[in-house]
């Protein structure tokens, strides 16, 4: 079908096929669906004019009314500049253009009264306006009250004349006639209940409101209908999905009941509970669970998933659980080991360094069902391990496994898929989670264990050095250990192994009585293994590293974490990073080494750590410095794809989107209903046109 939309804006009055070509080029638009799709990134306030003499540096862009007295070309050569003199009743300001100003001059005159639009400056103890939009005044654009479009446009463009006037103009032209072709896209139960204005008032206004409490509802509106459609469209492919696969019935409790009642070693935290409650609902309904269930170091992740796996147990199926470390495998181990020993269960590990003949054991066990719970790194995905009946998958610090490889965790078992569970301790904003994990149910423990010290941060330049190694030096006095880690920015760069050498000698030089352990990637994987084991066991008291020691590392005695170069760490990994401390009962600490002079952001980033250790207000700062594309290296997930949302604003307008879409599929999941037909046609037109103007009609 060819719609309106359709046709190329080289047949828009205005526009034609040149600079058709260059907007297809600098900016991909094609259509008139693309083109009305081009929304201004802000409006301006034209509605009031300001005095000469009012005028200051700190105002924004005004507006004045006035004329010029004269022109007059000062400097020469390369800094030769225009300068007008501009008056009103109040005052004289002067006016100054660096560039064009042969053209400028021809174009204006002394005498004729002007609307100047610009920003006024203090240069050298006066005020002036470099480059202002000057208009010669008519009734039209002095009557005020409205609220210029601005339109995001390119250098390129612009040299051709395509400024942001230009798309207003073009806009105006389309509109007149596109009015015409906009249907509504959401049902009136929706439009009533959340008071939403109609699709054509919200294009138009977007554009060109009437005032800025219109502009504010058409933002709304637009906002809410590309929310909505995101989330109906993850939770219509979650439906499909378990509606697909049924999961395995996990709900004899008798085994876990058991372990509640003799040998639960400390009371859950409300956050365990609720989160072990969301996890049986999904696993006792028959359906196939998908669930990443977040939490920050410490917060007890590995009990919920052990609670889990007694329900599965106890309905008669296998678990496996899978982290993405030899060092982290054998942790969980034997951590586990303990409470299996108790339940009288049968546990076992395999990693790539299981023997053969120990291998072949496990492959037989786990075939035969004797073996319950197997615990290890990717071997477990080798095509060789094969479970009776595997019930329950467990993925541990999701980060390091692809989708893939979760997938391939289903094959594992001949006719049901078995539940998954994937826990992380790199949390993500909330809204962020929604749409990117739309296809999982994620859960959140936000609480940590009664009794825990929040570790103390500190910020120190390099001229506290000397204070710092004073307070590693306390820390291990005191029978502690401390980390030292240095950025690794690339793996290949030469540059940070030789600050991370340089550091280890002088570590080395300053603490002459401590043995220390140095770990990077460029070491053989079993000499880091040592290393590492060295540390755990205490026998070293310093580990020196780069981020290799990131994920999940457990070494409660370990009090002390200080990162240098820490203005060169992201958000996220500062705090990953800190996270290796603070797991024993001690007070823990964190120092943050950097340069002298740190960037804004930097600042920021610093600040943040040094103000508070819940991980997700780190993630919220996290996502308003760097934006959600460039977070979870997301870039390419179209789900992110967003044409008025802004993730880090709209969570609130998300949230209700979310809801209104479950709400919805909940009534109808196959949008069988008479009035959800809009929706439906909305979507059809959506996928069958991949360009994505598709959203508007
Ligand atoms: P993480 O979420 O980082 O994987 P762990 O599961 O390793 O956290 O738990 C951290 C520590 O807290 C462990 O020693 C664990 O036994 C302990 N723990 C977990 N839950 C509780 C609780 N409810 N009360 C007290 N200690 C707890
Ligand atoms: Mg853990």
């Amino acid at each position: 079908m060819h719609s309106f939309f359709d046709k190329s804006i080289e047949y828009l009055k205005g526009v034609g096929p040149q600079r058709a070509e260059s907007l297809n080029k600098e900016l991909s638009i094609f259509t008139f669906g693309d083109l009305l799709q081009h929304y201004p990134f802000r409006h301006e306030d034209r509605s009031k004019f300001y005095k000469i003499a009012e005028l200051n540096a700190e105002l924004p862009y005004i507006q004045i009314i006035g004329e010029f007295k004269s022109f007059a070309t000062i400097g020469g050569g390369r800094k030769s500049r225009l300068v007008g003199r501009f008056t009103d009743d109040t005052g004289t300001i002067e006016i100054v253009w660096f560039k064009g100003a042969q053209w400028i001059k021809k174009s204006l005159s002394v005498g004729v009264r002007y609307v100047l639009f610009g920003k006024a400056t203090a240069y050298g103890g006066k005020l002036n306006i470099a480059h202002p939009e000057v208009e010669v005044q008519t009734e039209k654009n002095t009557k005020g009250g409205y609220l210029q479009p601005i339109y995001h446009t390119t250098e390129k463009l612009k040299k051709k004349g395509i400024d942001s006037k230009f798309f207003s103009k073009v806009m105006k032209v389309l509109l007149v006639e596109a009015v015409n072709h906009i249907h509504e896209t959401l049902p009136e139960n929706l439009i009533q209940q959340f008071k939403l204005i109609d699709k054509k008032t919200a294009v138009v206004a977007n554009h060109f409101p009437r005032n800025a409490n219109q502009l504010s509802h058409a933002q709304n509106r637009l906002k809410f209908e590309e929310l909505f459609f995101v989330q109906l469209r993850l939770i219509k492919l979650k439906i499909a999905r378990t509606e697909k696969y049924k999961g395995v019935l996990l709900n004899k409790s008798d085994l876990l009941n058991k372990y509640y009642e003799e040998h639960l070693p400390f009371e859950l935290t409300g956050a365990q509970k609720k989160v072990i409650k969301e996890i049986y609902a999904d696993i006792r309904s028959g359906q196939q669970m998908n669930r990443l269930v977040q939490g920050d170091v410490g917060s007890g992740k590995t009990m919920v998933a052990f609670l889990s796996m007694l329900l599965a147990i106890g309905s008669g199926y296998q678990c496996a659980f899978m982290a993405p470390t030899e060092i982290l495998a054998e942790q969980h181990f034997k951590g586990l080991q303990v409470q299996a020993k108790q339940m009288g269960l049968h546990i076992a590990r395999l990693t790539g360094s299981t023997p053969a003949s120990e291998r072949k054991l496990i492959h037989e066990g786990l075939m035969s069902g004797v073996i319950t719970i197997l615990v290890g790194t990717h071997a477990l995905l080798e095509d060789k391990v094969k479970f009776q009946n595997l019930g329950l998958a467990v993925i541990d610090e999701q980060h390091r496994f692809g989708v893939a490889q979760r997938a391939k965790l289903w094959t594992k078992t001949k006719e049901v898929y078995p539940h998954v569970l994937v826990m992380t301790a790199t949390p993500i904003p909330r809204t962020l989670a929604m749409t990117l994990y739309g296809d999982l149910d994620v859960s959140i423990i936000d609480e940590l264990p009664p009794g825990r010290k929040s570790i103390k941060t500190k910020h120190f330049r390099e001229s506290k050095r000397l204070e710092m190694f004073g307070v590693v030096e306390k820390e291990i006095q005191e029978g502690r250990q401390a980390y030292i880690v240095y950025p690794l920015i690339e793996e290949s760069a030469t540059l940070d192994y030789k600050d991370l050498m340089d550091g280890f000698e002088s570590i080395k030089r300053r603490f002459p009585k401590y043995q220390i352990s140095v770990v990077h990637g460029r070491m053989k994987a079993e000499d880091k293994e040592w290393e590492m084991q060295r540390f755990v066991k205490g026998e070293t008291k310093i580990m020196v590293a780069t981020t290799v020691i990131e994920v999940g590392v457990n070494v409660p005695n370990a009090s002390i974490m200080v990162i240098e170069n820490a203005e060169r760490f992201g958000l996220s990994q500062l705090h990953q990073l800190r996270g290796r401390v603070g797991r024993g009962a001690d007070q823990s600490y964190c120092v943050l080494m950097t340069g002298v002079k740190l960037s804004t952001e930097a600042k920021t980033r610093i600040q943040t750590m040094v103000d508070t250790t819940d991980g997700f207000k780190i993630a919220e700062v996290d996502l308003k410095l760097r934006g959600p594309g460039d977070l979870m290296g997301t870039r390419q997930s179209g789900a992110l794809d967003l044409l008025v949302s802004d993730l880090v604003k709209d969570g609130e307008i998300l949230k209700t989107a979310r809801i209104a879409a479950q709400d919805l599929l909940k009534e109808d999941p196959h949008l069988e209903n008479d009035e959800h037909k809009v929706i439906k046609q909305h979507i059809d037109s959506f996928s069958k046109n991949a360009v994505n103007w598709g959203r508007i009609s």
